[in-house]
């Protein structure tokens, strides 16, 4: 009887300790794994400096990074936590994306700059995905949009098709959360950091709701998922 118990206990020791070592593998496998993939991501997106091609859907992107020693390109690398959309303010006729990308490269003595702008038929990219740029109005607020986000200008001059310009940053938007994995609620207005309106005329023509329905749409259309689409997370 008695010999017959302790066989018992230590098959039940036995058990348990087959059941630790497997649960000790599996935790150790996993966050090895876990680490892996994290390294993966920083090392795809912590020295990239774009990830978007030369056209998307059509629209011409022209890359052309401003100086590193001019005062608007910090270069500073981070991590990318926003999309950050503006306004130009800029209504002058032939202020599209050329004459700003124009004005960032040959004005130096600002430190005021941004990562695109885009305009009705063309996307201008003057400052690296991978670096942070002054242009939401927070200072270098740690979790802000200056030190985490990535910096869209849209056009609004009145000789260009506003709503075409908006179809157009939807793109890039679009593109630039897949590829760095943000969902819609990283989507952000200047507004949501610093309390400026801007985008002035989304903001004031109520139309801030229409462009998340837009994001929102094309992007199930394209990668057809909504996993990145669900608000409040
Ligand atoms: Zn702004």
């Amino acid at each position: 009887m008695k010999n017959s118990r302790i066989t018992k206990i230590q098959k039940l020791m036995i058990f348990i300790i087959i059941l630790l070592i497997i649960t000790i593998v599996f935790l150790v496998y996993n966050i090895k794994n876990f680490k892996q993939e994290e390294e993966i991501i920083i090392e795809r997106y912590y020295y990239s400096e774009t990830v978007v091609p030369s056209y998307i859907d059509g629209i011409t992107i022209t890359t052309h990074f401003l100086n590193k020693s001019s005062d608007r390109r910090p270069s500073e690398h981070r991590l990318i936590k926003y999309i950050v959309v503006h306004e130009t303010d800029n209504r002058n006729i032939g202020t599209g994306a050329l004459k700003h990308s124009q004005y960032l490269t040959s004005n130096s003595d600002n430190i005021n700059g941004w990562h695109y702008t885009v305009d009705d038929h063309i996307i201008y990219h003057n400052i690296p995905d991978n670096e942070i740029a002054w242009h939401a109005g927070d200072g270098r607020s740690e979790d802000g949009g200056n030190m985490n986000g990535i910096g869209i200008e849209m056009a609004v001059n009145v000789d260009g098709d506003y709503d075409k310009t908006l179809e157009n940053s939807v793109k890039l938007i679009v593109y630039l959360m897949h590829e760095y994995e943000l969902d819609i609620n990283d989507v952000k207005l200047h507004k949501d950091f610093s309390g400026k309106i801007c985008p002035h005329k989304l903001i004031t023509e109520n139309k801030a709701g229409i462009f998340y329905d837009m994001i929102k749409k094309e992007y199930f259309l394209k990668y057809q998922t909504d996993k990145f689409l669900k608000e409040g997370k």
